[in-house]
Parts: C-alpha cells; sequence; structure tokens
C-alpha cells in the first residue's frame, strides 16, 4: 500500500516509517497537517496515518478535511496519540478516523492494523467493482427487455417481433390483420407547456387508456416511438380496427389530461391511422405500417382527434 504517514516528532517519522516500509509498503511523510493534505491530493495514498497533536492543523482537523475532499472514495484513516483516553478515541472516529493507536505504537499491533484496513480497502475496491459489473449487467438486460421503461407496456422491439409473427400466423390462418398507429396531438407544446415530467405522466396515462380499448387478449399495445402507439389487432378486419380506434379517441378524452396550449381541443387528443388487410405471401408486411403510417398523417392534416382509416396499396 502506499501510505500516507503524517507526524511532526522526526523521530516517530524516522522509527514507524522504517517499520512500515520493512513491511513492504510505500511511505510518503508529512511533517504537519496541511502538508499531509496538499499530499493527499497529490499521491492518492491507500492508508493515512495521522498523528493527532500537531501544528498547523491537528490531525482530527486532516482527518475531517481529507474527508471532504476525497468525495466517492474512501481511504482509511488511523490516528496515533499519546492520549488514549475513551474520549479520545471516540473523538477520532469522530473526525473520521477509522482506528486509534496509542503511542508508543508496538510494530505486532501496528502490522496487524494496517492488514485489517488493507482487507477492508481490498473488499471495498471489490464491491466498487461488483456495483461497476451489475450496472453493465443491467444496462445490457435493458437493451434485451421487451418492455419499454416508461409505460411498463411492450415496446417497440417486442412489436416488431409480434407483428411479423401475427403477419405470418394470418397469411398461414387466411385471418385479416389490422393495425393502428396513434400519435398524441402537439405533445411537443404539452411538454413546452406543462414540462417534461407531466409529459411523461401524459404518456403513461396515454397507454393506458389505449389498453382498455384493446378488449381482446390477443390486441397488443406497444409503445412504437416518443410519443407514437402502435395497436395490433390480430384477426380484424377495417371495420372492427375503426371501431377499436374510436373507442381509443374515446377513452383518452375520457382521461381528460388538461393541454391548454393545444389547437385542436383542450383536452390531450390523438390522431389515429387504421389500416387492415389480408396477409397474403405476395404482401411484404411493411405495406401495412406504411398504409397505417399514412393513415395517421391523413389524421393530422384533416385536423386531428380522429381516426382515419386508409386501404392498403399494392405496390
Ligand atoms: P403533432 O400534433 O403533429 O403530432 O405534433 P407533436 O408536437 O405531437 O409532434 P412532434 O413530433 O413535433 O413532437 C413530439 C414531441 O414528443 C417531441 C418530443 O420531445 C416529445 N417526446 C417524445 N418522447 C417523449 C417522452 O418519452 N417523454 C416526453 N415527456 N416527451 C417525449
Ligand atoms: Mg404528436
Ligand atoms: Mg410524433
Amino acid at each position: 500500500m502506499r501510505i500516507l504517514f503524517a507526524d511532526d516528532s522526526r523521530t516517530m517519522r524516522q522509527g514507524l516509517g522504517e517499520q512500515m516500509r520493512a513491511m513492504g509498503h510505500e511511505i510518503v511523510e508529512a511533517h504537519d497537517g496541511r502538508v499531509a493534505l496538499e499530499l493527499f491530493n497529490k499521491v492518492e495514498p491507500d492508508l493515512v496515518v495521522l498523528d493527532v497533536d500537531m501544528p498547523v492543523m491537528n490531525g482530527y482537523e486532516t482527518a475531517r478535511q481529507i474527508r471532504a475532499v476525497q468525495g466517492h472514495e474512501w481511504i482509511p484513516i488511523i490516528f496515533l496519540s499519546g492520549n488514549v483516553l475513551d474520549s479520545d478515541v471516540a473523538a477520532g472516529i469522530d473526525a473520521g478516523g477509522d482506528d486509534y493507536l496509542a503511542k508508543p505504537v508496538s510494530a505486532v499491533v501496528l502490522r496487524a492494523k494496517i492488514s485489517a484496513m488493507q482487507r477492508i480497502t481490498d473488499m471495498r475496491a471489490r464491491l466498487v467493482e461488483l456495483t461497476r459489473e451489475m450496472a453493465r449487467i443491467n444496462e445490457g438486460l435493458r437493451e434485451e427487455s421487451t418492455q419499454d421503461a416508461l409505460t411498463g407496456i411492450p415496446n417497440r422491439r417486442s412489436f416488431d417481433t409480434a407483428f411479423n409473427q401475427e403477419w405470418n400466423h394470418a397469411v398461414r390462418a387466411g385471418k385479416p390483420l389490422a393495425l393502428i398507429i396513434a400519435d398524441v396531438d402537439h405533445f411537443k407544446l404539452f411538454n413546452d407547456t406543462y414540462g417534461h415530467q407531466k409529459g411523461d405522466e401524459c404518456l403513461r396515462a396515454v397507454a393506458a387508456a389505449m389498453r382498455t380499448a384493446a378488449r381482446r387478449k390477443v390486441d397488443m399495445v406497444a409503445r412504437y416511438g416518443g410519443e407514437e402507439f402502435a395497436m395490433l389487432l390480430p384477426d380484424t378486419p377495417a371495420v372492427s380496427a375503426l371501431l377499436v380506434a374510436g373507442r381509443v379517441l374515446e377513452a383518452v378524452r375520457g382521461a381528460r389530461l388538461p393541454h391548454q396550449s393545444s389547437s385542436t381541443s383542450d383536452h390531450v387528443t390523438m390522431s389515429l391511422g387504421v389500416c387492415a388487410t389480408m396477409p397474403c405471401a405476395e404482401l411484404k408486411p411493411e405495406a401495412l405500417v406504411n398504409a397505417a403510417d399514412r393513415a395517421l398523417y391523413d389524421a393530422k392534416s384533416r385536423g386531428r382527434n380522429q381516426a382515419v382509416l386508409r386501404a392498403l396499396q399494392q405496390d
């Protein structure tokens, strides 16, 4: 370990310093508290040994200042003193020390205390490493996850997977498949007016409203993008999809989320693009998404707060 050792007595510095060097440690010496503090920032020691009675700045004050500057690091501090009343030990621990040794210090005790501190330092280093590892794992899990963290509904990744599965299933079963893409109206203005936090709450409420509109177990509501949601409705023809879209509009209206800066309504509204088709091998699944997207665009340009149905264009 690199040990910062502060003591105003040259004899102590030489004697104890020698002992600690003999144990294989690197010793950086200081003759008062202020110098110790300066060196602490410079040499980044693994352990600090501080005499309590020193001129300029005593050991307690030095420890306090070390604790104040060290940030997230934790470096063990051992005090040395001729005074070892119970109250001295308590004051030392209070000042941020981890142990307290009485002078004269026996070489055996010093060695034992330094090993104990080393053990704690090693454990702490391992803990820091584990915490970092855990953060990495969490990040990985988040990336692999299928849920949107904000709203708790399936995310874009699970939508894409489900969409392809349902498409293929519909091709085999000869059943229609419907898709609704819904986008919150004037949501940028909502954020600008009420703040991002309220914006997030609004998205959660919208997600919940959409969920209530999707009545069948196989229906999927996913967060498609920022304030855009997708609803996948297996075995659903266009008329039924339009009905579901109507229920979404109603549910969002029913949530009564104030939106004073919207030019469409005094409450939060959504625009919906609806498309349904009979999937077949000759069609690409993207065609359904594109048609729903175009329908959404139409709903926006026709004044928002409405659902528009579009037929799938075969190109
Ligand atoms: P339009 O009626 O045409 O859809 O207008 P708009 O303002 O809703 O659309 P625009 O695409 O201009 O703005 C979308 C806004 O949604 C901008 C973006 O900051 C916000 N947004 C996207 N994701 C989130 C989110 O997770 N939380 C919050 N609070 N805002 C988000
Ligand atoms: Mg929008
Ligand atoms: Mg948008």
